[in-house]
Formats: structure tokens, sequence, C-alpha cells
């Protein structure tokens, strides 16, 4: 007789029960990663962006959230490139480098590697494809602004898809090269616009060059480039079986920062968390991807001073026109997700997403 309110109990939560299971897949290993990075994202521009958008954004779907430190193996203050490389490599270097140690000895990035695997590779940026947190993933070079260097080492075939800007890295080179001939004989479709490749592809290895510069502002007009090209990629990314990884970067968030402009930060990050609602729902679909969403470090020390949710009115302010080193946060959605919780390093991202695909870590 006592147990049935218990039974009555436990009958009433089902329903809750498996709406929970449906948000948050439960299974062990994810088959794809998409790392999603808000460059110069700190809770405050979170939280800009949140009153700006009226008390809401796609990251407050996140159940598991971290904290990251973010320094450099040089400074406190770390660059982009040394921040990348930690997440992406798994190991601190000096600030100006880009995919090596700081003796100079290249790192394998989580992308490099899962292409050896037979995963399919792709990023998707607002800034050049040669920028530095892209370019962490798959060049080696001393100097992040070695722009024609770093296009040199996408011959290396590592990335199956790029989408974003840089095409003047390709073309009018100081060594004459022309590395989209060079690429397109590799077996690359070469695109210049986002919707031409939408329309055109049909394969799965292309350079997406859709800006001779970086990609426009969204104040001048960018639209909703980053969203639809996240979907592109993953659409074609998915069709790999053996899995994917993707890097989604929001590049110009950071650039808010550095001209202490907060409409521009504003902008930018509500673009990039509409991207984040893209990706979300894919996941949430698929049940066999692991989201992670972070930055490589905070821009401009903004702070959140007053404001009103009515008018969707921020007040801000800046201490920098640099980085700095506050910790940056993290939010993980997916099988694997449970692993991203707590205050941890930079670094430890590598190492996790290493363990999510269950890829075995190199000997030192
Ligand atoms: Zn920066």
């Amino acid at each position: 007789m006592t147990k049935k309110p218990v039974i009555i109990l436990v009958a009433l939560m089902l329903p809750f029960i498996q709406s929970f299971h449906k948000l948050e897949p439960q299974q062990e290993k994810p088959k794809n990663i998409i790392l999603m990075i808000g460059d110069g994202m700190g809770l405050s521009q979170i939280s800009a962006a949140l009153i700006a958008n009226g008390n809401k954004l796609n990251m407050e779907r996140f159940r598991h959230i971290g904290l990251v430190k973010t320094f450099a193996a040089d400074n406190l203050v770390t660059k982009s490139g040394a921040a990348a490389t930690a997440f992406a490599s798994g190991t601190k270097t000096k600030n100006g480098f880009i995919g090596l140690t700081q003796s100079r000895k290249p790192l394998h990035s989580i992308l490099e590697i899962a292409h050896q695997r037979g995963l399919g590779t792709g990023l998707v940026v607002t800034s050049y494809i040669q920028h530095a947190t892209p370019a962490s993933f798959y060049a080696h070079v001393p100097d992040r602004y070695d722009y024609e260097g770093i296009t040199l080492d996408l011959l290396n075939g590592s990335v199956d898809i790029a989408v974003g800007g840089g095409r003047k890295f390709f073309e009018k080179r100081k060594d004459e090269l022309s590395l989209l001939d060079s690429l397109e004989k590799r077996g690359y479709e070469i695109f210049n616009s986002l919707s031409k490749a939408e329309k055109k592809s049909n394969s799965g290895r292309m350079m997406v060059i859709a800006n001779h510069d970086h990609m426009p502002p969204m104040h001048a007009g960018r639209g909703k480039y980053l969203s639809k090209a996240a979907e592109f990629t993953i659409d074609k990314l998915k069709k790999n079986e053996n899995g994917f990884f993707l890097l989604v970067e929001g590049s110009q968030i950071d650039w808010g920062g550095h001209a202490n402009d907060k409409e521009y930060i504003i902008n930018e990050l509500i673009d990039f968390d509409r991207a984040i609602g893209r990706v979300l729902d894919f996941a949430e679909a698929d049940g066999n991807t692991l989201v992670i969403v972070t930055a490589d470090h905070e821009t401009g020390g903004f702070s959140v001073e007053g404001g009103s949710l009515q008018n969707f009115e921020v007040i801000g302010d800046f201490t920098s026109a640099e980085h700095t080193a506050t910790m940056v946060p993290l939010f993980a959605f997916g099988p694997g997700s449970e692993a991203f919780t707590g205050i941890f390093d930079n670094t430890d991202i590598f190492r996790k997403m290493m363990a999510a695909y269950a890829f075995e870590l190199e000997k030192p």
C-alpha cells in the first residue's frame, strides 16, 4: 500500500524524464564535434547581447557550463593564435605562434588528427580563413601575420571545407604562386560566394572564399552568412560516415572589443548566437554531435554598468583596447558534454575533445 504514491509520482514524471532525454542525448561518444569560438567573447559581452536581444539567447539552451583559463605560455594575456593553438592542439605556446610549440615544433591539431582518421573537417569564419583562430587548426607558422605562409599550409589538405574571407592571400602573392589553381588540382572545388557553393557544389571538398578581405561586419550587411555557412558545411560534412570536426568562429566580436564599440560587439554576438541556434537544432535532431561554445579570451575589459531590459538598452564601458586575462565561459551540449563543467585550462579543451572522440593522445 505504501508504495503506491511513489509509483504514481514516477508515472507522472515520465513525460518529463523522456523530454529531458530528448534535450540531452545520452550517448557515450559523439560521432561529430562542432567547436564554436566567439573571439573576444567574455561574460559581459554575452550579457550585453542578452539584454539587447530581449533577455533571450540560444546559449541558454546549454546545460553543461564551465570556465576556461586562457593565459599563454609567455604572457598572462593571450593572443588569439596562442589561445587557439592551446585548444586545437593541447599545448600552451608563445603569443604570435600558430600550431607550433614554444621551441617551434609543429603540433597536431584536433582537425588534423580527425582528418588522418578519415573524419570530415571544416572551418567556417567571418574573418580571413587564414586568421589566427582558424589557422591554428591547419597551419604551423611562427608569425600569425604571415598570411601568405598560412595559406600555403592549406595545400596539405587537412581541411575539407573552408568558408570565409581572405582571397587576396591566394592570388597576387609575393611568390607569384596561384594557390587556387593548386587547390583545384588537389581536388578542391573553388567558389567565390556561399550562394554559388550552395547551388553548384557537388563534392565534399571545397574552398568557399567569399570575400577578397575579411567578411564584412554585421553593420555593413553581412546578413545571415554565418548561420547559412554553418548549416551548409554541416550538411556536406554529415555525409562522412566516420563523422566530422567543424570549427565555427564569430571572429569579429573581438574587433568590437578592440574598437571599444559596444554596438559592434552586440551585433556580432547576436549573429554568433543565431548560428549557435542553428547548430543546436542540428545537434538535437542528430543526437550524435557534441557542441562546444567558448572564447579564446575576453577583449576590451568590457563591463555592463546599467541599462534597461524593457528598452533593450545596454550601458557599458571598457578598461582596455586589448585582450584581458579574465576567464571565459564554455558551454557544451550533447554526448560527452558532462566533461566540460568546472574550471579548467584552455589546453584541456583539446584533451576533452580527444577523449570524447575516443582518440588516444600521442606520447610526448
Ligand atoms: Zn583580438
